[in-house]
């Protein structure tokens, strides 16, 4: 019964010109059988939303800090994002792990944030080569996962997308057994920390170098709801045959 999901990552991407992709994106898409978000960087969410305001495409940020309000230099408070049109914030993507040193209880303090403003939260996990060379992964997962995610956490408010970081931007993917193999885990994982009801409603979603070439065969696979995509996100020729093939 998930709605699936298509979500776009534009990361540190995008001038005010590139605006003109999500028009395409929105003119392609007036009427889609999945949901749609695409998260550009903040100086573009006010834009974006006034720009697909009569469309089923939501627009996302791509962090939040963990107050609403304070002498934070340089943050952006999820009642900020929400208050520039956006329904959804990205939070705990690996970059912002490994760039900022954001740990898996930061994350949590976020998307608690995240919940009270009314946002949806895409909480991300995801290991390194060397993890999974170790034979880590789902440790590595397991631990993100009952730390990112707060008790707060529902079907409607709460989305978790699976990202290998060696599969970022790197045009490699795991085998689609692979990525079942995590995919069920996180599911019984969450089934067991917040009953079937709540457990089998949030939606996952598979990351990390999913193209136009590769999408059919990572959505055939069981408890991938959909796909969190950066680089082929930007164009719209590009976005929309992923989002087809969700559909
Ligand atoms: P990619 O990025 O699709 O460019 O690999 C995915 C992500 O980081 O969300």
């Amino acid at each position: 019964m998930r709605r699936k999901l298509a979500a776009g990552n534009w990361k540190m991407n995008g001038l005010r010109a590139a605006l003109s992709e999500l028009q395409a994106l929105a003119r392609a898409h007036p009427d889609p059988s999945v949901d749609i978000l695409v998260c550009p960087p903040a100086t573009l969410i006010v834009q974006a939303a006034a720009l697909v305001a009569d469309s089923p495409i939501q627009i996302g940020g791509q962090d939040c800090h963990p107050q609403d309000f304070g002498a934070h230099t340089g943050d952006i408070s999820a009642p900020m994002i929400q208050d520039s049109g956006a329904t959804s914030v990205i939070l705990g993507h690996s970059e912002r792990r490994e760039n900022h040193n954001e740990s898996s209880a930061l994350i949590r303090e976020k998307a608690r944030t995240a919940h009270a403003t009314g946002l949806i939260s895409v909480i991300c996990l995801g290991e390194s080569l060397a993890q999974r060379e170790a034979a880590n992964t789902l440790d590595i997962i397991a631990g993100q996962l009952s730390t990112s995610v707060p008790d707060t956490a529902t079907g409607l408010n709460t989305v978790v997308a699976y990202e290998p970081i060696w599969a970022i931007g790197t045009g490699l993917t795991p085998s689609t057994d692979q990525i079942g193999e995590v995919h069920d885990f996180i599911r019984t994982r969450l089934e067991k920390r917040f009953g079937s009801g709540v457990g089998l409603s949030i939606r996952l979603l598979y990351g990390g170098s999913v193209k136009p070439d590769n999408a059919a065969d990572i959505f055939a696979v069981s408890n991938v709801d959909g796909a969190l995509v950066g680089g082929a996100s930007l164009k719209e020729s590009d976005f929309s045959p992923i989002i087809k093939a969700l559909e």
